[in-house]
């Protein structure tokens, strides 16, 4: 079997590879780091315009919004040529590929003018309230509460784990708007501004980064938020939950094994390299074993990808989402672990801030690397909750 793409396909890959060589920022140009999922260096704020401009920024989607209304498998050559180049879109993943899509399926177009367009452009950054202390998996559990009152809303309460609050403009924050009603029919979604008074976030220090901490804590209190600012309908947030969360999915048919792969050539890496006293991994034939094996995984994610995403551009059911996300996270801890056990105490040094980068052995670094795979398995839905949703609607299993 060979699988290939038309010669129209290809056209458009090298269309694409032919823009973004011209307008690619040099490593030099990126020397100023993203520190947070919500911080937009000015190199990464010119080079989504470039791709806003040029209709590169999300293909899919119509000129007017950074698109060029391309089909479903360009989009999926579009992300592969992505992951070759290893330069993001957008340094605030959250607003591109889960707020925005949400407020074009679900805002007015006042919301679009006004906030839709400006993240497209990388003029404002977000952040997305979701989780709160006894709200995560089961997000239908929010419990910050919001009041209508007149023309606006009055919000207290608590969010935890915000990535990049601390660096955003504005927050996509999950409210719970009529507390009388059923868990799921009681929610709404307000735009809030992060500048607004009685907002106070605290960042969380974080294991794999001490000097830059991406995640935080939230606090409302008596946050006044202009009912305009409702996104969808009052009290049926729950709908722009779904949606919200189907655009967190839309990059998993190729991103799951993309990531293992670069993974793999940081392994190489490392494993060529000799560590101090001579050794190499590489000499090693069960670390051999290892590799191996991580990379025929790799390849059999790369085909479940292009299989579940060849049923979801035809609009069929594509459980393999799951299984990609399951998989994929957890080979990229599995993997982590065998390399921090192959290299021991050479692998151990807790100074160290920065996983490894493509290219570079760094095996010091691959304590943090390994301490960093674990978010992977929580963010987006933990294993567990994979593991669910393959039992119960692939497996066809009763609910527990
Ligand atoms: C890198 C990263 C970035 C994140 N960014 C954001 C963000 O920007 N905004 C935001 O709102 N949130 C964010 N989160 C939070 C994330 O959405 C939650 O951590 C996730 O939904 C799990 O919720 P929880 O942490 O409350 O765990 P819980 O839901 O409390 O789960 C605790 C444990 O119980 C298990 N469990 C729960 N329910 C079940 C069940 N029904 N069956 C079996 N096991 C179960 C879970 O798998 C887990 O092991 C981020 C998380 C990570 C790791």
């Amino acid at each position: 079997m060979q699988l290939h793409y038309d010669t129209e396909t290809e056209a458009f890959r090298a269309e694409l590879r032919e823009w973004m060589e011209e307008h690619l920022p040099s490593a030099e140009d990126r020397h100023e780091r993203i520190v947070s999922s919500a911080h937009i260096p000015e190199w990464a704020r010119i080079w989504q315009r470039a791709l806003f401009d040029a209709g590169w920024l999300v293909p899919g989607w119509p000129p007017e919004y950074g698109g060029r209304n391309a089909t479903p498998v360009q989009q999926m050559v579009y992300f592969e040529e992505l992951a070759r180049i290893g330069v993001p879109r957008s340094c605030n993943p959250q607003g591109l590929s889960i707020i925005t899509p949400s407020i074009l399926d679900h805002g007015t177009e006042q919301q679009k003018e006004r906030f839709a367009l400006p993240t497209l452009r990388a003029e404002i950054s977000w952040c997305l309230g979701m989780s709160e202390p006894n709200a995560g998996s089961d997000l239908a559990a929010v419990r910050t509460r919001a009041q209508l009152d007149g023309d606006h809303f009055v919000v207290n309460g608590q969010k935890v784990w915000t990535s990049g609050a601390h660096h955003s403009d504005y927050c996509f924050c999950f409210v719970r708007s009529d507390p009388d009603a059923p868990k799921h029919a009681g929610i709404s979604v307000l735009i809030v501004d992060m500048k607004t008074p009685g907002i106070e976030t605290r960042p969380i220090a974080e294991l794999t980064d001490r000097e830059h901490a991406d995640f935080n804590e939230v606090f409302f209190t008596d946050v006044i938020v202009p009912a305009e600012n409702l996104v969808g309908e009052l009290h049926h947030g729950w709908a722009v939950a779904g949606s919200s969360l189907a655009h967190e999915r839309g990059m998993l048919w190729i991103s799951e094994s993309t990531n293992l792969e670069r993974m793999l050539q940081r392994v190489m890496a490392t494993a060529t390299t000799a560590l101090p006293g001579g050794r190499r991994l590489d000499d090693d034939p069960m670390f051999r074993d290892t590799v191996a094996r991580a990379y025929v995984q790799s390849q059999a994610l790369r085909l479940l990808g292009y299989r579940g995403f060849s049923k979801f551009a035809k609009g069929e059911a594509s459980p393999e989402h799951s299984v990609l996300k399951l998989l994929g996270s957890e080979l990229r801890r599995g993997l982590a672990l065998d390399v921090g056990e192959a290299l021991g105490a050479e692998g151990t040094d807790l100074d160290r801030h920065e996983a490894p980068s493509v290219g570079r052995g760094d095996a010091e670094a691959w304590l943090i690397h390994w301490l960093q795979s674990f978010s992977g398995t929580i963010a987006g839905g933990t294993s567990e909750i994979q593991r669910n949703i393959i039992a119960e609607r692939v497996l066809g299993l009763p609910r527990r």
